[in-house]
């Protein structure tokens, strides 16, 4: 397929507009330029899904009510290496960091923290928060679900039982590099990606989704009902489903990443969605922090830089140019993206600057 025509734009750029959007649409000026910092971070990282792509949609929620600016973290209930937090419905990009950084706080006092965070605003990327605990030289993990946010069929089923539910895992590397980053959904593709592929980007792989009838399917039609340019895309106008990922398995971990952030957290599962009026889309997050000093692992950076090696080292496969440890790709774009600017489907683009207009702001030269 050949390249869809795309507009290229600086990340400062970038990031300058989108914070103008979120403040002209209500948020103080700081909370904006988070949000903004935080979607411009998943495009620079190569997860256009998670990026701007959001802001018509976050605006959105934020004039229905369904986020709301300037909440901070409450916590529930706490020990000394655990803590349940309520996000109070709060912008992911403002909550998030809160509770990754109350977590680091315990981690860091004994060796390991527990954080249970519930009823958050969409917290988009979840790689930005094992990175952030990795800069304090933490490894986290993170089980995450949507609670409201059915979307996923279980493994032999062809209804929606489970959220998108990303899983993460962050091993700090030496100081200033990018860390080892596993960050995947446990669906075959983000319900961003089915966005992304509904605007003519990136086709979906075959077989991402699955009809009422059973039957495999790659056209986003499936998720969203049928497509008009410029249309909406609500997941909840189509008939069928995403499919989980890596068959009885990859239905297992969102299985779990339902239990672990949906029941644990006392936030809510995906499922099931009241056909009465309308639940609001949070996300739920179990994160859970290890300072490797306090494992007697001295040597923890240097020992995993050796085994990443190793792993790099092994001979490739048919037409592959290169072994990638987790993270790669991400660091190698990202470095791509400062320097050359971040690509932007045209629809993607547009849809942002029609957000902007409604708000009064124009179109950055
Ligand atoms: P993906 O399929 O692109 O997988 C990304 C992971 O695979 C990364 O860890 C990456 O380093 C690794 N990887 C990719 N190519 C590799 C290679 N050749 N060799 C080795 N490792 C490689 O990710 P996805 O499932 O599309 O998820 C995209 C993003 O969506 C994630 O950042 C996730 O956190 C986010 N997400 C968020 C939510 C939410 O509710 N907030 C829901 C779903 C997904």
């Amino acid at each position: 397929m050949a390249d869809l025509p795309t507009h290229i734009i600086a990340v400062d750029v970038l990031r300058r507009f989108v914070g103008d959007i979120f403040t002209a649409a209500g948020t103080a000026r700081d909370e904006g330029e988070r949000i903004a910092h935080h979607l411009v971070s998943a495009n620079l990282t190569g997860h256009d899904s998670h990026g701007v792509i959001r802001v018509p949609r976050y605006v959105q929620n934020l004039a229905d009510g369904d986020v709301l600016a300037g909440q901070v973290i409450s916590v529930v209930t706490e020990g000394p290496t655990h803590a349940v937090l309520d996000g109070n419905l709060g912008f992911g990009q403002t909550i998030g960091p809160l509770a990754v950084d109350y977590g680091v706080a315990k981690a860091r006092s004994e060796g390991m923290a527990v954080v249970a965070l519930r009823n958050a605003g969409h917290i988009g990327r979840i790689g930005d928060w094992g990175e952030r605990a990795a800069k304090s030289g933490l490894i986290s993990l993170h089980f995450v679900n949507v609670a409201g946010g059915e979307l996923v069929a279980p493994f032999g089923g062809v209804d929606r039982r489970f959220s998108t539910n990303p899983v993460c895992i962050c091993i700090p590397m030496e100081p200033g590099k990018p860390p080892l980053l596993l960050d995947f959904a446990t669906s075959v593709v983000a319900e961003g990606k089915a966005l992304v592929a509904s605007n003519g980007g990136k086709p979906l792989p075959d077989g991402a989704l699955i009809g009422p009838d059973g039957k495999l399917s790659s056209d986003p039609a499936t998720l969203y009902g049928p497509l008009t340019p410029g249309g909406p895309r609500a997941a909840g106008n189509g008939p069928g489903a995403i499919r989980a990922f890596g068959d009885h398995k990859g239905s297992g971990l969102a299985f779990m990443c339902e239990i672990l952030a949906g029941v644990l957290t006392g936030g809510a599962t995906s499922g099931p969605v009241p056909t009465e009026g309308r639940r609001k889309i949070t996300n739920g997050m179990l994160s859970i922090y290890l300072d490797p000093d306090h494992f007697g692992s001295q040597n923890f950076v240097a020992e995993a830089r050796a085994y990443a090696n190793y792993v790099k080292a092994s001979r490739v496969a048919e037409d592959v140019a290169e072994v990638l440890v987790p993270g790669e790709p991400e660091a190698r774009t990202r470095a791509d993206r400062m320097k050359n600017g971040v690509p932007l489907q045209l629809d993607t683009w547009r849809s942002i600057v029609a957000t902007a207009r409604g708000l009064g702001l124009a179109e950055p030269n």
